[in-house]
């Protein structure tokens, strides 16, 4: 027997399980709901015209491929931060804040973690429940023990605020918090800002560490909007940790664009908390893929390039209220006793839509493919697939 004979075999991702069942799938008029990623009206992930046209730059400049420093291309860090925390901000005039170019908002989540586990070995680290799904293994993976948070509640389809603030006064000192900051996946229930006040207020109080995850910013209000909370969190003076990506905003996917911000109490913390990043990230891959990073950093440094960057993600996040209008609108003449008015109060690209287990399943059977938990991602309906979305949905209820 080899080392390996002994080995099980790993669980399947629920997720991404559903994608290759629905590859196998034969029917040609299958509808994946299952994917976290946002198609346009032809059912294409689109590649972004601001995407194309930086990429007609670079491959003008042909610059050779050396490496990038550990923590990534500098603009792009810093196009990053001033992105996130807005270029005016304290943490940056102050240069407290440290940004580390990560393989896509994953990349970020692992870096922090290792990170957080160097300096802070014991802290419990809770999540919102639901979450997105490799956000507990993700950190268990790291070394720590992994709890939730209230969040969902299923009867109003929003979020149960009072439970949520309840568990946030009982963690102890010193927890480490992981929020969404806009669009949370899988639900699509946000806070309202004043709710936000309160859970800022909490977790300065009680000394606990908040680590924002924001994948998904501008899919929401808008790129100013959504990125707001991080900016409130900020001007509390830390410590603060923010993943974001870039993998749905600028629809570069598999370009794995994302980074890690931190901040601290000074500007010399703030150096010695960039050298231990470095070392996370020199001891998993040393440093991180050049293209992507200056593709994002060509468009957002150039006014032409983030002017057109800012309206084409106003045209995805259109597009998904457009059809989360429209799933109300035609669910209401074909399942009128059913109300599913809360589609249109979620935001991004997910609703959990009430579905259950056992309506999925016969959704699938119509070659309709949602997750198991009842999560759909409305920006993979279109003009063209929602009445058979629609139809299939009222006949399960
Ligand atoms: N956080 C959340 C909440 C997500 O939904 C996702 C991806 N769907 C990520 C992080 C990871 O982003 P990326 O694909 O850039 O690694």
């Amino acid at each position: 027997p080899s080392v390996f004979s002994a080995i099980e075999m790993a669980p399947r991702d629920p997720i991404l399980g559903i994608t290759e069942a629905f590859n196998a799938d034969t029917n040609p008029g299958k509808i994946n709901l299952g994917v976290g990623v946002y198609y346009d009206d032809n059912g294409k992930v689109p590649l972004l015209a601001c995407v194309k046209k930086a990429e007609a730059i670079l491959i003008e400049q042909s610059a050779p491929r050396t490496y990038l420093p550990i923590e990534g291309l500098a603009a792009y860090d810093k196009a990053v931060q001033e992105l996130v925390f807005g270029a005016d901000s304290a943490v940056i005039q102050e240069k407290r804040a440290v940004t580390v170019q990560a393989i896509g908002g994953t990349g970020a989540l692992k870096i922090g973690a290792d990170f957080l586990q160097r300096f802070a070995p014991g802290a419990q680290v809770y999540i919102s429940d639901p979450s997105w799904e490799n956000h507990r293994a993700l950190f268990e993976s790291a070394g720590f023990k992994v709890n939730n948070y209230t969040y969902y509640d299923p009867s109003t389809h929003g979020v149960n605020f009072a439970g949520m603030l309840a568990d946030l006064k009982a963690m102890p000192a010193g927890s480490i918090v992981l929020l969404h900051a806009c669009c949370h996946n899988p639900t699509g229930a946000d806070l309202t800002q004043a709710e936000w006040d309160q859970v800022i207020a909490v977790i300065a109080a009680n000394n606990l560490v908040p680590f924002l995850d924001m994948a998904y910013q501008g899919f929401g209000a808008g790129i100013a909007e959504d990125g707001a909370v991080v900016r409130r969190f900020a001007a509390t003076g830390g410590p603060l940790l923010v993943s974001n990506s870039f993998s749905k905003s600028f629809s570069l996917y598999g370009e794995r664009v994302g980074a890690l911000s931190v901040v601290a109490s000074s500007a010399e913390e703030a150096s010695r908390l960039l050298s231990q990043l470095k070392r996370v990230v020199r001891t998993n891959y040393s440093n991180p893929p050049v293209h992507g990073g200056k593709t994002v950093a060509t468009v957002l440094t150039s006014p032409e390039l983030r002017q057109l960057w800012e309206d084409e993600l106003a045209g995805m996040r259109v597009r998904i209220k457009e059809m989360r209008d429209a799933l109300v609108k035609k669910l209401k003449e074909k399942a009128p006793s059913h109300d599913f008015e809360f589609v249109r109060q979620q935001v991004g690209m997910f609703s959990y839509s009430g579905l259950t287990k056992q309506q999925v399943d016969a959704l699938r059977a119509e070659s309709i493919y949602a997750v198991d938990t009842g999560r759909i991602c409305v920006a993979a309906l279109n003009s063209t697939n929602i009445d058979k979305v629609v139809d299939a949905i009222a006949k399960v209820l």
